[in-house]
């Protein structure tokens, strides 16, 4: 059902650091200011299994484990958004996955605490897109 929006949505985890530190309401204003539509929204918190399978790309990485420690280790907010280029857009809008090279004004730039604590996650592509929106979200629980 939410297969017709490719191109136009994309997943945002609002991450354990961020909601830790009291970040959920600027950061969701910052996206809403930058023309981003929340479709779907809950705050969740992941298991380490749940952790290991969204992550499982990078399950060879020597950061793994410590990152699906972090994942799992508080609340996060769970987020589809809706806009026209929203993977590249949100991309754009987040920084760089290391703050220290995040663009000024950036989320990661304004709210991450290092490479791994870094505020916020965006989907890479269309297809991972679409793929991890269904990881968190039923179709019902979608209000296109
Ligand atoms: P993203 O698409 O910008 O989130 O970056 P990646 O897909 O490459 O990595 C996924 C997540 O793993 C990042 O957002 C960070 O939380 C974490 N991460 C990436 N690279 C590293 C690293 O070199 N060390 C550690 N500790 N964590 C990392």
């Amino acid at each position: 059902m939410i297969d017709y929006m490719f191109g136009n949505i994309t997943l945002s985890i609002i991450k354990p650091d961020a909601v830790q530190k009291g970040y959920i309401f600027p950061i969701l204003y910052k996206i809403g200011k930058a023309g981003f539509h929340i479709i779907a929204i809950k705050m969740t918190e992941l298991s380490k299994k749940s952790a290991t399978k969204f992550y499982a790309e990078h399950k060879k990485k020597l950061f793994f484990e410590s990152l699906v420690k972090f994942m799992s280790s508080g609340p996060i907010v769970s987020v589809i958004l809706k806009k026209e280029n929203a993977v590249k857009d949100f991309r754009i809008l987040i920084g760089e996955t290391n703050p220290a090279h995040a663009k000024k004004g950036t989320i990661r730039n304004l709210y991450a605490t290092s490479l791994e604590q870094n505020a916020i996650h965006g989907s890479d592509s269309n297809q991972n897109a679409i793929k991890e929106c269904l990881f968190y979200f039923s179709n019902r629980e979608i209000f296109l």
